[in-house]
């Protein structure tokens, strides 16, 4: 009889967002007449800017053409998009070349995917809080997790130690769920470390787009040395709205080599082998995204995200709250009132004003009194959760 892979049964269950449904559905059930505002979610609100939209569109009568259609796409990514996305980064000083750009179908898709590169006798280092699926997709492969806390007393950002060492290292800066973000010298730690140890960091950038804060590094390839240690990860989903039109990408520098084997030829033979490249229409549509029009588009809308961030963020800083994140991300990462516990303090919100955010403890243990609200939900929404939580934490 077939074997299936027995580390599923590893998996532990994940309950933050089952319960999260659970427990607003019920409360709906018991209070119809209610609103619900939802800060909870991390799926953005506003449509696909313009720039995008009119690039789809083209895109798909070129497909009505013989003489413009397009069928497989080379399984990298197209060099038109290669070409943008590697100017993108030199236009920003960081020297990338078109080969070290990889298009992928997505952030998710290719943190997945990418641990192919790797030993399943690799151990994996995460931060937590973090975003689940580091360690799930590590779980299903059978690797061993090392599992560093961060916490207040490091702003959420702890620096290289010897328990942190491990083969391959997920930093994600902007980071969800906290929202904390590495400054240049404490990259700069871990890009050291990784060097020193012969890990490779997944650098997930998934957010770096809401970074306003000059000297704030947006890709770890600013820092010196880290294209001998480090694949970054990027994605459309926030920064321009692809969350369900599906497009990112994928920085691994020919420098990067372990044992003499180069990543960015093994990355360019799995793509070939197990993939055929993402949709010509889907990656027009990205292109348009780093045209002049389109950077001005999205930043309208990340400057809208912002806006919201920035009305929690004032209601926090005017109740005394501590929080974390909010200016260079769209995630606000709050300490809860009174020594509450996350779901505890889920429940308060839920129940006295109507307002759904995400309890810490479901990123991780060490983010059990903690809470995370996101900005990417209505303006309305969030000047009303705004006003509510001051009325209501006010009383306390
Ligand atoms: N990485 C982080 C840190 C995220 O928060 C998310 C989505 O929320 C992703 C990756 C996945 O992005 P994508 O939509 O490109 O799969």
């Amino acid at each position: 009889m077939i074997t299936p892979n027995m580390h599923y049964a590893d998996l532990k269950n994940s309950y933050l967002f089952y319960n999260i449904g659970k427990k607003t559905k019920a409360y709906l059930e018991a209070n119809p007449d209610k609103k619900l505002y939802r800060m909870g979610i991390g799926d953005v609100s506003l449509p696909l800017c313009e720039s995008v939209i009119k690039a789809l569109h083209e895109a798909v009568d070129d497909q009505a053409v013989k003489e413009r259609f397009h069928g497989y796409m080379p399984e990298p990514g197209a060099p038109f998009l290669r070409a943008t996305i590697g100017e993108y980064y030199r236009s920003r000083g960081v020297n990338v070349t078109d080969e070290e750009v990889f298009v992928s179908g997505g952030a998710s898709d290719e943190l997945g995917d990418i641990l192919d590169l790797f030993d399943r006798s690799s151990s994996a280092l995460v931060i937590e809080p973090a975003y689940p699926a580091y360690v799930d997709a590590n779980v299903m492969a059978g690797r061993r997790i090392v599992h560093l806390a961060s916490g207040i007393e490091n702003g959420f950002l702890p620096e290289p130690s010897d328990e942190a060492k491990a083969d391959i290292l997920y930093i994600c800066s902007p980071n969800n769920p906290t929202g904390a973000v590495f400054t240049r010298e404490k990259l700069q730690k871990w890009v050291d470390f990784a060097n020193s140890n012969g890990s490779v960091i997944l650098f997930d950038a998934a957010y770096e787009a809401f970074i306003e804060d000059e000297g704030l590094p947006r890709s770890i390839f600013e820092l010196e040395g880290a294209k001998t240690c480090a694949i970054e990860i990027c994605s459309l989903s926030k920064t321009a709205g692809f969350t369900g039109t599906r497009l990112g990408y994928t920085v691994i520098p020919k420098a990067l080599v372990r044992q003499g084997m180069c990543f960015n030829d093994m990355w360019v033979r799995n793509r070939t082998t197990k993939t055929n490249g993402v949709s010509y229409i889907i990656q027009k549509g990205g292109a348009a995204v780093f045209t002049p029009e389109g950077q001005k588009q999205i930043r309208e809308n990340i400057g809208y995200y912002k806006e919201n961030a920035r009305l929690l963020m004032e209601a926090l800083d005017e109740l005394g709250i501590w929080y974390c994140g909010g200016k260079n991300s769209p995630y606000i990462w709050m300490k809860c009132p009174d020594g509450m516990g996350s779901w505890e303090f889920f429940d308060h919100l839920l129940k006295e004003i109507q307002v759904v955010g995400t309890p810490g403890e479901g990123f991780g243990a060490c983010g059990e009194g903690y809470f995370r609200f996101s900005v990417f939900g209505s303006r309305e929404d969030t000047i009303e959760a705004a006003r509510r939580l001051k009325e209501l934490l006010r009383q306390k």
